[in-house]
């Protein structure tokens, strides 16, 4: 029998609010505490956990960005602008041409064009080309854990994020039953999925709940029986948001008069818009309009700087427009209709915190970039 396992369990959307109103498995992690987030997404949090570094130095922030000058990865999709929204909006044909240029371009991250409209992506390029959870794989250089586990000599494993929560939670349970690994991060996103869908209260989110908790259980209880000591961590990246409102901000964008391309490029995340302008006639006039608008606000460079955003190059973006918690852009360019709940708001809102759970006490965890360090020590004690 090995002497100790430390468990990483990574649970997509597990926000603060939301696990403390539902006291989820408040006995077996008893340690608990809210653990502040960054502003953006799952794409800006999770390079943030596996290497301890802030989205402005580990460059990962959202997929979309304006292409430099002629260097689109899209370029050859300009005819597909042409084909009736009803086909280019299809999910499926939109699957089918993600699958296409991921491999034809040799991506080996998550790639998915959403509902980027075809006519705008030869002006755009795409961020997470490489799979973060590999070597090599942060646009910054640094190492993340996984690199860090190998080296500590430790044996390890992890799950595979292409892989159903089902298929991950077999995996890390035959690997403990083994008995050999030390180390083990488990990645899971079935509770985001439902919430997205359901809400953060419903029927179906409450049996997503249920089934986490068995799981969580049943991979402690397989753990004490071939570890003497079992450390159990539970974590999430960002919490979620029931939308109670949607703004029609990109329509009413559309109708000032600017020409997307030539006067700006930019980028409708679900609940941020990021714009780059040809000059300072277009910037004046487009930031006058957005700060006008009650639907959100622009972000200054002090809040920016204050969450870590602050790219040095203004890689993903020169202004950012931010909606309140709650609020959704529909359309942008990653949905096309309502979404029931959200993420991706100012990060000191309560619903937008995430939350770390532990069987023990360890390094303080008080926001993302801690996480790290707690998965650092457990290689090297
Ligand atoms: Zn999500």
């Amino acid at each position: 029998m090995k002497a100790k396992i430390d468990i990483f369990i990574f649970a997509d959307a597990l926000g603060w609010n939301i696990a403390s109103r539902r006291k989820f498995v408040e006995d077996l992690l008893p340690v608990r505490n809210r653990c502040e987030t960054l502003l953006g997404y799952s794409s800006t949090c999770d390079p943030t956990i596996l290497t301890g570094a802030l989205p402005q130095d580990h460059g990962h922030f959202s997929f979309f960005v304006k292409a430099k000058e002629n260097q689109s990865p899209f370029k050859s999709l300009r005819h597909l602008g042409f084909l009736p929204e009803l086909v280019a909006g299809h999910h499926r044909v939109r699957n089918k041409v993600s699958k296409f240029i991921a491999a034809r371009q040799g991506y080996t991250g998550y790639f998915q064009l959403y509902s980027v409209p075809f006519s705008k992506l030869p002006y755009l390029d795409y961020t997470e080309k490489k799979d973060i959870y590999e070597p090599g794989g942060i646009n910054g250089g640094q190492r993340t854990i996984f690199e860090h586990w190998q080296e500590s000599g430790k044996p390890w494993t992890r799950s595979n994020w292409r892989l159903s929560d089902p298929e991950n939670i077999d995996h890390a349970k035959r690997e403990i039953e083994k008995g050999d690994v030390e180390l083990l991060y488990l990645f899971t996103a079935r509770l985001d999925a439902a919430m997205h869908r359901y809400g953060t209260d419903h029927p179906q989110v409450d049996e997503a709940f249920d089934t986490f908790a068995k799981n969580l259980r049943s991979i402690a209880d397989t753990a004490a029986r071939h570890y003497q000591e079992v450390r159990l961590h539970l974590f999430s990246d960002h919490g979620m948001a029931d939308v109670h409102q949607c703004s029609d901000l990109l329509p009413r964008w559309e109708k000032l008069g600017l020409k997307f391309g030539r006067d700006y490029t930019a980028v409708w995340d679900s609940t941020m818009a990021r714009f780059w302008f040809a000059d300072d006639s277009v910037r004046k006039t487009a930031t006058t309009w957005l700060q006008e608008q009650k639907d959100g606000q622009v972000l200054t460079d002090e809040q920016l700087a204050g969450y870590g955003c602050l790219f040095p190059d203004r890689k993903f973006g020169e202004l950012f427009y931010l909606l309140p918690s709650g609020s959704l852009f529909v359309p942008s360019f990653l949905n096309q209709r309502k979404v029931t709940a959200m993420h991706g708001y100012a990060p000191e809102h309560i619903d937008s915190a995430a939350a770390w759970m532990s069987s023990h006490e360890t390094l303080p965890v008080q926001n993302l970039t801690q996480i790290f360090p707690v998965m650092r020590k457990a290689a090297s004690s």
